[in-house]
């Protein structure tokens, strides 16, 4: 069995990856805050832990590999859309419009990433339907003196937990000292952060021991991972914003309750765009669907992304996207109609080390050049840059029909003096019998290749 190794952060360093229990090996993975729609930059962690997820899938087996990633759905930015839907007049509670706010963004996120061929996770918990186990987390980790109630709030104790700081390697003065902590005057430390804390009347509210509020963020993930993956698991991934202080606060929380956790962490680096972060004021902002709509298919930015290992900045720029346009297209073409080979040592060793899907892609390139094609094939499946069929956007577009168009339209004017419309009435019906869309208008012939051309079909046309 192939040996992968992962970088971790925890120990920060290449790990041999020994799972808990091979037949179930388990990954946790910080989804969406469900507001709006995904940006760029929030697809790249899908499709780095989607490759991983592929990985573990080919090595283990499919049915033995559990990936867990969450929406987060208490929000006060989906409140916020709710709240103006209401006040222009849009019906229902606001409970209902916060809802609806988030079934939509939901809906969004899949449409999005199932273009980017992302695999759906076994498990998409949201967190409003997880509200019981947190709150008896909380009242487990003040039963255990790590956390405290005030002022309707629960606030973990940073003080309560020796280790707290060791997975980004900062330690609490550090933290005090750089951060932009909320200081507030329930807080015991000013570190300390909120598993709880009230709700305004007018907005979404659950009982709690505490009063009516709601779940702090990072109280979320602790225990949806818990629920859904038991006390101990495999990997814990996501973008490394996510490091400090999400990631810290919920090992905080897990172990504290006592639980194990993760094992392995693992971060993605930050997206740019054109050598700038992406931001709406520099007008280099995309969302997954504003690339879509400009008809950049899914396996293109899937391409871009693959192409920069997963622990270095990437940046999206239009050079690149060009250059992963032309690749795919080729590729594409030389294995259409080709049977599924696996993947070949070359490639697994490349994904096998820290998934290193540079070298995955350097790999195909040797594999297209050389003519070993059901091995290209096979490759690509694994990075998930096809599934059973060629994407149609390639085929259609891969044929070059123009020999063929001049062809017809010099036999269409040759035709218009002889008036004997013979030769012209033969190729028609050739082409329409290969299954090409013909269109002849005063502006002159257009022919278009069906996604599943086949070219040997001219064959005898000209
Ligand atoms: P946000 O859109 O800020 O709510 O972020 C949601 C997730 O997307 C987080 O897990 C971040 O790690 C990730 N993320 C946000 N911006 C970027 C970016 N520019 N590059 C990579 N990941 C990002
Ligand atoms: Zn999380």
């Amino acid at each position: 069995m192939t040996t992968i190794r992962l970088h971790n952060t925890k120990t920060r360093a290449k790990e041999d990856f020994v799972p808990i229990s091979p037949d179930n090996v388990r990954m946790y993975v910080c989804g969406p805050t469900v507001y709006d729609r995904a940006h760029i930059g929030n697809a790249r962690a899908v499709i780095v832990f989607d490759v991983l997820y592929r990985l573990l899938r080919h090595v283990y087996g499919a049915d033995h590999v559990t990936y867990v990633r969450n929406f987060t759905d208490v929000d006060d930015r989906i409140n916020e859309t709710a709240q103006n839907r209401k006040a222009a007049g849009a019906e229902g509670s606001l409970e209902h419009l916060i809802a609806e706010r988030a079934d939509e963004t939901i809906n969004w996120y899949h449409q999005d990433m199932d273009a980017l061929g992302a695999l759906r996770p076994d498990h998409e918990p949201r967190a409003t339907a997880y509200i019981a186990p947190m709150i008896a987390m909380i009242e487990d980790l003040i039963a255990k003196g790590h956390a405290y109630a005030a002022e309707g709030h629960a606030l973990f104790a940073v003080d309560s937990y020796k280790d707290y700081g060791a997975l980004s390697g900062r330690s609490v003065d550090d933290m005090i000292a750089g951060a932009r902590v909320e200081v507030a005057p329930y807080k015991r430390n000013p570190m300390d952060f909120v598993l709880w804390k009230p709700s305004p009347d007018d907005l979404p509210g659950w009982d709690s021991p505490w009063g009516r509020g709601r779940p702090g963020w990072h109280i979320e993930c602790s225990a949806m991972a818990h629920e859904l993956l038991g006390e101990a698991f495999d990997i814990h991934g996501g973008g490394n914003d996510l490091t400090f202080p999400h990631h810290e606060n919920e090992i905080a929380q897990s172990t504290c309750v006592g639980h194990g956790f993760a094992n392995v962490w693992m971060h993605n680096e930050m997206l740019q765009v054109e050598g700038r972060k992406m931001s709406k004021s520099l007008g280099n902002f995309f969302t997954v669907r504003d690339l879509l709509d400009q008809g950049v298919p899914g396996e293109v930015m899937r391409f871009v992304f693959l192409s920069t290992h997963y622990r270095k900045p990437m940046d999206w720029t239009e050079k690149k996207r060009a250059e992963a346009e032309k690749t795919l297209r080729k590729w594409y073409t030389q294995i259409a109609g080709l049977e599924t080979g696996t993947p070949p040592q070359s490639v697994m060793d490349a994904m096998a080390d820290d998934l290193n899907t540079h070298g995955v892609l350097t790999e195909c390139h040797r594999l297209s050049q050389a003519g070993e094609l059901e091995a290209l094939r096979g490759a690509l499946a694994l990075v998930g840059l096809l599934d059973d069929k060629i994407p149609d956007w390639a085929v259609a577009q891969a044929y070059d029909l123009t020999d063929m168009e001049a062809f017809l339209s010099d036999a269409r004017v040759t035709a218009m003096e002889t008036k004997d419309f013979s030769e012209v009435d033969r190729i028609k019906t050739a082409l329409l019998d290969a299954g090409v869309e013909v269109q002849m208008s005063k502006d002159g012939v257009k022919l278009t290749a069906p996604a599943d051309f086949d070219p040997a079909a001219l064959e005898g046309i000209l």
